[in-house]
């Protein structure tokens, strides 16, 4: 029998995790898929990235993709926070939200490469080294022109990343990024010098994977060790007014983050001196205002992902809520049929934009709760540093939603053809 998407083209830009799992999501429903990516291989490029219990749940659709995670991932059962000076303040357990489902951190390059495999089983074409300089539509089809040539399907879904070129057709204009205020250290290290030091060594601990969280005035330092001991991760948030483009590949020096702990106990010191310089990176968080839209005019082309609406890390939701666009993404195409492609894409936004928006806020309430607290307080009340884990967040089936609500959402629209999305972030 057909699959529902058969005979529809997919062209998808962007191999990261929103346009891969577009990609899977599109195929299973019988879709054809191409995928272009301007990278000219698929690095291992990136550190510890965070996928909640609600795209845990996409991943473990996946025939055999859990089974390759869990070897590689971190397992704890918890968040010890510490203050600056080391003080222990208290430990943020997970087990309260053990039936929401499986969480999975870990590299993201290793993450990458198994989800990556699992597209290509799936019959995915992935096109390495195709960078795309421009988009088009019409009412009938939408494209993009990829190492010079046009290449036409029926409905263009734009995974390009925070720097997204796709957002200039959908916007009419091209948007600036601007400097959020802070930037992250981040390094993935092998614990080999963390080992040598007294005061270091619990943490290359073979049998415990251990997450810690050092919290201080306007910095806040997580280290998580995985893989036996043998890998560990850490991030360092802190304030920079510095206006550096975005990257995951700028070098990071250790006596400058040696500086951003000034006066902090000797053990972060000696975490951040333990690690190679190579490993080291400096990455400036950009941030950009909702945008107004995340479909073309023509509504043949979607943004998806970071394209669309860019994270800070303390929602600690980037790459899942990314994953829940291409599921939501695929089954409105699925549900919406070859011939009404716009409909599919203005229920896409519809759907997603306030969920993804009010995640978004989550966002800056963390990092504000870690950053502007007074310490003060924080030590006659530790718990107050504990991580907010909203369960509308975390246990969230987005497959099933965008089934059940599906239809009512079109009905909506063809009430409402005017409805524009709420873009307030306060
Ligand atoms: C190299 C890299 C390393 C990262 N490391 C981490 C990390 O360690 N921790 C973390 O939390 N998050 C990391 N991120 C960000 C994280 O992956 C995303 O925030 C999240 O997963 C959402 O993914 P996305 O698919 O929307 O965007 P991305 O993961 O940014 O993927 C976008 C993709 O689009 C491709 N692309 C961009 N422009 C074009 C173009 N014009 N034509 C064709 N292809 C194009 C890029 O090569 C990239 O593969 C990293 C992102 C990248 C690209």
């Amino acid at each position: 029998m057909a699959k529902p998407c058969t005979g529809l083209k997919v062209a998808i830009v962007g191999a990261g995790f929103a346009g891969l799992t577009t990609a899977i999501e599109c195929r299973k429903r019988g879709a054809d898929v191409v995928l272009f990516d301007s990278s000219p291989s698929r690095r291992q490029l990136g550190d510890i990235i965070s996928f909640g219990s609600n795209s845990g749940r996409i991943f473990r659709s996946w025939p055999g993709v859990e089974e390759a995670l869990d070897p590689i991932c971190h397992h704890s059962d918890g968040l010890v926070f510490r203050a600056y000076d080391d003080d222990y303040l208290c430990t943020q357990k997970w087990g309260a939200e053990a039936d929401w489902g499986k969480r999975f951190n870990g590299h993201r390059g290793e993450i990458h490469e198994i989800v990556w495999n699992h597209a290509v089983d799936l019959g995915v074409d992935i096109r390495l080294g195709n960078k795309v300089t421009e988009y088009f539509e019409t009412e009938t089809e939408a494209g993009a022109v990829v190492n010079g040539e046009r290449i036409a399907a029926d409905v263009v879904l734009a995974g390009d990343g925070v720097r997204s070129t796709a957002r200039t057709i959908v916007l009419g204009f091209e948007d600036k990024p601007k400097s959020s205020g802070y930037a992250v250290y981040r390094s993935w290290m092998p614990t080999d010098k963390l080992k040598d030091n007294p005061l270091t060594a619990w943490l290359a601990d073979p049998n415990i994977d251990h997450h810690v969280g050092w919290l201080g005035p306007d910095v806040h330092f997580l280290v998580a060790t995985l893989q036996k001991g043998t890998a560990c991760s850490w991030v360092l948030t802190h304030k920079d007014e510095a206006d550096v483009e975005e990257s995951w590949s700028a070098p990071g020096y250790v006596e400058d983050a040696v500086k951003a702990v000034d006066g902090w106990a000797p053990i972060v010191h000696a975490i951040i001196r333990a690690t190679p310089e190579d490993a080291l990176v400096d990455w400036k968080l950009v941030f950009r205002d909702p945008l107004p839209t995340w479909i073309s005019p023509k509504r043949r082309i979607a943004l998806i992902g970071d394209a669309a609406h860019p994270f800070l890390p303390t929602s600690i939701q980037g790459a899942s809520q990314s994953m829940e666009d291409g599921v939501t993404a695929a089954i409105c195409l699925e549900l919406a049929g070859k011939g009404n492609v716009p409909e599919a894409l203005r229920a896409y936004e519809k759907i997603r934009y306030p969920r993804v928006l009010a995640t978004q806020r989550t966002g800056v309430t963390n990092r504000d709760n870690w950053h502007k607290a007074d310490f003060d307080y924080v030590k006659k009340n530790p718990e107050s540093v504990k991580l907010p884990r909203q369960d509308w967040v975390l246990n969230f089936d987005c497959s099933g939603h965008a089934y059940q609500v599906y239809a009512e959402t079109v009905e909506e629209l063809k009430e409402n053809p005017d409805w524009k999305p709420d873009t307030s972030l306060s």
